[in-house]
């Protein structure tokens, strides 16, 4: 960029008064002059052979220095801002090599920073030896503060719309206000911030979360009283506090962040709905003051972080109210297991001995009997369900199989219904990988169904192919369908399409729901076709195939012959040890009864029984000590150990285990399991 321009002649900034054109001249020079004032532009010509730099007046106002006060290079490199300078002057440099020169830097103009934005053209006498260089400065303060309030603005948004993001996803509160507040400080070139939330039982604030105090000294104000220091008197009287210059302050409120070298200092209450829920302040150690609208950031932050603590606080309260509901149900299904035992039993007695009248009777109780306990053990999965805590224990099985069993078991049910029942199974087994417990839940459930929701004469069937490389299973009835706005439904919890249909048969709306559900942990789907009301229904479960191997090293091991002779039932329900040892000895086994832990003990040593049945809930020894003491002895050490308890989760099972149990059973025991419990039983 060489220039041409060689009249470098006077280095006076004024025109010489004299000449010919003097009035002209005058004239255009007053022009140029008011043009460089309203421009805010100065003109500066620097002989580099001398180091004379030579400013306008202009120049002069723009970088504050007494009109007329000689320059020089190093005068200028003097009020170019301290963390510019280097770069100015590497350009300057630059420059002097025919680089380019149009650069925008700080000044320091009577103490204030000011921008300038400067551009020069290199000067040459006429054998082309270099004078220097003649340049412009504008004053663009103006501009750069506007710039500069923008890109605040833009930053500023973005980091609001960030945080109202953030919070709306939060799970914990006091970690997200950590991260957030992290980010806020360092947009807001904060150096603390301290967040109390209200403790109701101490009627304190506490210390939820800070940043940029040592960590002992968090612990020494993890507790503030209201009207105490700044974060207490916001919190009293629900306004916010701005502080400034505080070190130079005498504010006994400000004397403990003074005490952490604070300089600024903001605190907002967290308010909701009239409700304080605590208070969110920043501070600065290197700033007197904060700008109005960085406190207004704060202002939005502390109301984005309260109304994220309130949907918290409400999602808090709701989990725990439906967790108590879980609770309850559990509680109230274990609670309607415990005399649902000997009735169950007694039953089966007095099948043995009643006449024909009294065996009808006895039929529809056990009918009857049957049903609440399948509602209760539906409520009781409902807390398996919602808490997650449903474990398969996987295995090979053939799905022909469940289908037989099931269909043994819920075949009668569905003839005295009067529906007709058919099976459609290959010949071949098929196999998946599955629990055969779940998996004959499933079965049982939609065959249940089908037999409640289909009228006398309807028919249902069962069928079983392999379909797209999986098993396909399933079960269609005649009956009262489903209406079609209802069919994307019946798989949620408690979904029933009509409260009072057929209550007598009614459920929960929980069945399908533990279908679909365990479906799913299955690896499986299950879907539900109907045409509308009155045309039936058909529910379909896909599951994966099981890869083929040799099924001899698999097969699961059949139940052996019983060899229990003398059985020890330990409970401390004198009904349900009666009716069970009742139900034991119609299986031509020798029972004995004890009524507590100590006793049962002792009955042990003194019986020597192969099998005892021990209730895990009796009061003083419950049954995992009364396991420990009776494992403790010959005689308890040599019986199979059975637990018998109305829980069945998958932690009681766990612990049932480990404590040494060879089986866990569920009141109230079926025949079968009993018949388990025996096979399993020692020599
Ligand atoms: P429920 O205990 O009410 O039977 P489920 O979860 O098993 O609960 O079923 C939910 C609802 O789906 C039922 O209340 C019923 O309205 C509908 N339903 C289930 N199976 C059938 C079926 N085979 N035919 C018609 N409706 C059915």
């Amino acid at each position: 960029m060489k220039n041409a321009s060689s009249e470098v002649s006077a280095e006076s900034a004024r025109p010489s008064p004299d000449g010919p054109e003097a009035a002209d001249a005058a004239r255009e020079w007053r022009n140029f002059t008011r043009a460089q004032e309203l421009g805010r532009i100065g003109w500066w010509r620097l002989d580099t052979t001398r180091d004379i730099l030579t400013w306008s007046d202009e120049n002069y106002r723009i970088f504050g220095v007494p009109m007329g006060l000689p320059q020089s290079y190093g005068s200028f490199l003097e009020t170019v801002h301290p963390d510019d300078r280097a770069m100015v002057d590497a350009r300057w440099t630059a420059a002097l090599r025919g680089e380019p020169y149009d650069i925008a830097h700080r000044i320091i103009a009577n103490g204030a920073v000011k921008w300038v934005r400067e551009k020069a053209v290199l000067e040459f006498d006429e054998k082309g030896e270099l004078l220097g260089g003649f340049g412009v400065a504008q004053d663009i303060t103006e501009q750069k503060q506007v710039e500069q309030a923008l890109q605040w603005s833009v930053r500023r948004n973005e980091l609001l719309t960030r945080t109202a993001a953030r919070l709306l996803e939060a799970r914990d509160a006091q970690q997200i206000i950590e991260e957030l507040c992290a980010e806020v400080m360092d947009f807001l070139d904060c150096d603390v911030f301290f967040n109390f939330v209200t403790d109701d039982e101490t009627n304190r604030l506490r210390l939820n979360a800070c940043a940029g105090i040592p960590e002992n000294a968090a612990r020494e104000i993890e507790w503030l009283d209201y009207g105490v220091a700044i974060c207490g008197c916001v919190a009293s009287a629900r306004e916010r506090i701005v502080a400034a210059d505080i070190t130079r302050s005498a504010d006994a409120r400000t004397a403990l962040i003074r005490g952490f070298g604070i300089e600024a200092y903001c605190c907002h209450p967290l308010m909701s709905q009239g409700k304080l829920l605590g208070t969110l302040s920043f501070g600065s150690r290197s700033r007197p003051t904060f700008r109005d609208e960085e406190v207004d950031v704060m202002q939005a932050v502390s109301n984005l972080v309260a109304m994220a603590m309130t949907r918290l606080k409400m999602e808090l309260a709701l989990r725990e109210a439906d967790q108590r509901k879980d609770e309850f149900l559990a509680t109230l299904a274990h609670e309607l297991r415990n005399p649902l035992a000997p009735i169950r039993s007694g039953l089966h007695i007095l099948k043995a001995q009643s006449d024909s009248k009294a065996a009808r009777v006895q039929a529809m109780m056990a009918r009857q009997v049957d049903h609440i306990v399948r509602l209760v053990d539906d409520l009781m999965e409902i807390a398996r369900i919602r808490n997650g805590k449903i474990v398969l224990r996987m295995e090979r099985v053939d799905l022909v199989e469940v289908i037989r069993q099931a269909v043994e078991s819920g075949g009668p049910f569905l003839a005295a219904n009067g529906v007709e029942l058919s099976v459609v199974t290959p010949d071949q087994p098929v196999h998946v990988e599955g629990d055969p417990v779940r998996l004959a839940q499933i079965v049982s459930n939609l065959l249940n169904n089908a037999g409640k929701y289909t009228e006398p004469g309807g028919r249902v069937e069962i069928a079983l192919a392999i379909a797209d490389g999986r098993a396909m299973l399933s079960v269609t009835d005649t009956g009262v369908g489903i209406p079609k706005d209802m069919l994307p439904h019946v798989f949620d919890l408690f979904a029933q399409v009509d409260r009072s249909l057929g209550r007598a048969q009614g459920g929960l709306g929980i069945g399908l729901a533990l279908v679909r559900k365990l479906a799913a942990l299955h690896g499986g789907d299950v879907a539900a076709h109907s045409d509308g009301q009155g045309k039936g229904s058909c529910f379909t479960l896909w599951l994966p195939l099981a890869l083929a191997f040799d099924a001899d090293s698999h097969e699961a091991g059949k139940p052996a012959a019983s060899v229990a002779h003398r059985v020890l039932v330990i409970d401390d329900n004198p009904d349900v040890a009666l009716s069970m040892s009742m139900l034991l000895e119609t299986m031509g086994v020798d029972v004995q009864i004890a009524v507590d832990g100590p006793a049962g003990v002792a009955a042990a040593v003194e019986f020597r029984p192969m099998l005892v049945l021990l209730d895990l809930g009796m009061p003083g020894m419950d049954g995992f000590e009364t396991a420990q003491r009776l494992r403790a002895t010959p005689e308890g050490a040599a019986a199979t150990l059975v637990a018998l308890t109305g829980w069945g989760g998958e932690e009681t099972r766990a612990r049932t285990k480990a404590a040494g149990f060879d089986l866990h059973l569920t009141k109230p025991a079926s025949v079968d399991d009993l018949r388990r419990a025996l096979a399993i039983t020692r020599n």
